[in-house]
């Protein structure tokens, strides 16, 4: 019932009541008095159930009007993931990319422990390249993974002064 209806509503159950009592200090049977007096405490009665069935439909209201944000949060979290794709990055190494045409900026790789994990967007950067080999890190959970093939460090020419 929205709040127009139940105020309608509320007012005029007072109304009643209050000609209920008007009705009652004019009567001077006792036995008419009587009856008035309970149709009076049934009016009043009602009264208190309506007005408490109002709380209770604004407090499921609210209850709603939450759920529909939570909701609503949950739909744009899956929107933004849905602008990513699980890669290949080595043999038994993945990782989230965006998306061609995502319109998430320039295209990037996404920590795929953050993506599961938390459902977030975390870019990994890369940390170091050395002999081939590149190390990326999520600066949100530390998460590391390695790409590209390591090659042999150079050989240490012994008897050669370093400078
Ligand atoms: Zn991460």
């Amino acid at each position: 019932m929205d709040p127009i209806t139940f105020s309608g509503m509320y007012e005029a159950i007072k109304a009643v009541a209050c000609l209920a009592k008007v009705a009652a200090d004019a009567a001077v049977d006792h036995k008419v008095k009587e009856a008035i007096f309970k149709l009076q405490q049934g009016l009043y009665d009602l009264q208190a159930k309506a007005l408490e069935d109002q709380q209770g439909r604004m407090t499921m209201l609210s209850q709603v009007d939450t759920l529909q944000k939570e909701l609503d949060a949950i739909k744009d979290r899956r929107a933004r993931l849905d602008l990513y794709e699980l890669i290949k990055l080595e043999p038994g190494s993945f990782v989230y990319r965006s998306k061609d045409q995502a319109g998430v900026g320039p295209q990037h790789c996404a920590c795929p422990n953050c993506f599961v994990q938390f459902e977030r967007i975390a870019v990994l950067q890369v940390e170091a390249e050395v002999y081939g080999t590149t190390r990326y890190r999520c600066m949100s959970c530390q998460f590391e993974i390695f790409a590209g093939f390591q090659r042999d460090p150079p050989p240490i020419e012994y008897g050669r002064a370093p400078f």
